[in-house]
């Protein structure tokens, strides 16, 4: 009998009823520290007493109105986050998928205006994830999220991570624009080399192309920069973002610059529920957070901690851990034995972590991490590295 809840998802056997800070609680009072954040989504930890006091103070006066009247709240996060960015405009979303949508059709819109419709072929990068509707997994181009759906969504041409010429080869006159996560989050956590975010920024201009970026995992903090591509100082036009953004509240939204937004006008893109007030009360409390002064000087400083102890614990297990990778807190530990196998002894040391691509486990703890969570994690990594190699001891 099919369960009540679609099938789609492996779930753990586990459940939790309260969060706070880095950890979370079972029903029945079990304590795990939680270095997943539900995927890069809970940027400023669990019950962070400011969210909650945002959410609960605008669920007293108003949920939701549509965009079909004026939001406060909506205007001023998209001025905050226009401030802090390269955009000129932001349109909200209620997730990822939804963000690169916008996105996408976007890119394709501003060449139709501009009188060039056949330009609406977007290049894409091998290993690349950008959601789940039929246009997000063509772009991510992964054959296990298109086969049985259908015909595949025209319009997306992937090439080899980190291949410029294979760029340069794919241009032609149907390209709108080239679509790229600055760092690679499902694909296991591999950040472009800012050098190749740079030349494709210069690619895209001497050729009339967008440049889009799907920031939805890494943006918001999560790198040490409010935005990852800010460590390589290559801007897109236009960006998907979502995660961290809501801090557990879903929300996404596609920023754009005056330029690249040049179509989409009024009635060409909509959204019932898209930056709501409640999510934009709740968006504009994680700002508050995160773009305090020092915030993400703190998450520079203490991503090089953590980085720096599990340098440590890879020269301590060579057997179990092959590579560390990645940008701020957003680190890839490739594995040598399944990433399942060592997800599962993290688990059992009450340590929540994710499994990617490319046989890595991600480490995408709540951007408020501290010193003494960082601490508590590594003994327990330790802890599931040794178990792992008892049991592979006893097997031999
Ligand atoms: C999670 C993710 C998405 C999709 O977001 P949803 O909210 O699940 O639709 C898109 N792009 C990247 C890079 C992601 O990590």
């Amino acid at each position: 009998m099919i369960s009540p809840v679609l099938p789609t998802y492996a779930r753990a056997k586990v459940s939790f009823e309260r969060g706070e800070g880095v950890r979370v609680y079972t029903p029945d009072g079990r304590e795990y520290l939680d270095f997943g954040a539900g995927v890069a989504v809970t940027s400023c930890g669990h019950a962070h007493p400011h969210l909650v006091k945002a959410l609960t103070d605008q669920a007293q006066k108003i949920w939701h109105t549509s965009n079909l009247y004026e939001m406060p709240g909506q205007e001023r996060l998209a001025k905050r986050l226009i401030e802090a960015s390269f955009a000129d405009t932001v349109f909200f979303t209620n997730s990822g998928a939804e963000a690169l949508e916008c996105s996408i059709k976007m890119a394709r819109k501003y060449h139709a205006a501009a009188g060039h419709p056949e330009k609406f072929r977007l290049i894409t990068f091998e290993g690349a994830f950008h959601g789940r509707t039929l246009a997000t997994i063509a772009a991510g181009g992964q054959m296990k999220y298109i086969e049985g759906f259908g015909p595949k969504a025209d319009g997306f041409d992937q090439v080899a991570f980190g291949d410029l010429e294979a760029v340069r080869n794919a241009i032609g006159p149907a390209t709108a624009g080239i679509l790229i996560e600055p760092v690679q989050g499902e694909g296991g956590i591999r950040p472009v080399p800012n050098e190749f975010l740079r030349a494709l920024r210069r690619i895209c201009d001497e050729h009339g192309l967008l440049l889009v970026y799907d920031e939805v995992q890494c943006g918001i903090g999560r790198t040490g920069k409010f935005f990852a591509h800010e460590w390589a100082g290559a801007a897109p036009d236009i960006m998907g973002i979502a995660k961290g953004l809501g801090g557990g509240f879903p929300m996404g939204a596609c920023l754009a610059t005056e330029k690249a937004a040049a179509g989409m006008t009024t009635g060409t893109h909509g959204s019932t529920f898209g930056g709501n007030p409640l999510a934009t009360a709740v968006g504009n409390a994680v700002l508050d957070v995160v773009l305090a002064d020092g915030f993400l000087e703190g998450v520079r400083d203490r991503a090089l901690t953590l980085k720096q102890k599990l340098a440590g614990l890879k020269d301590e297990h060579p057997q179990v851990i092959d590579e560390i990778r990645g940008l701020g807190l957003m680190i890839g530990i490739k594995c040598k034995v399944p990433n399942t196998e060592f997800q599962a002894a993290a688990m059992d040391q009450h340590l929540l972590v994710i499994g990617a691509g490319d046989n890595v486990v991600r480490l995408l703890p709540p951007l408020v991490v501290t010193d003494h969570d960082i601490a508590d994690a590594m003994a327990r990594l330790d802890r599931a590295c040794r178990e792992i190699e008892a049991k592979s001891a006893r097997s031999r």
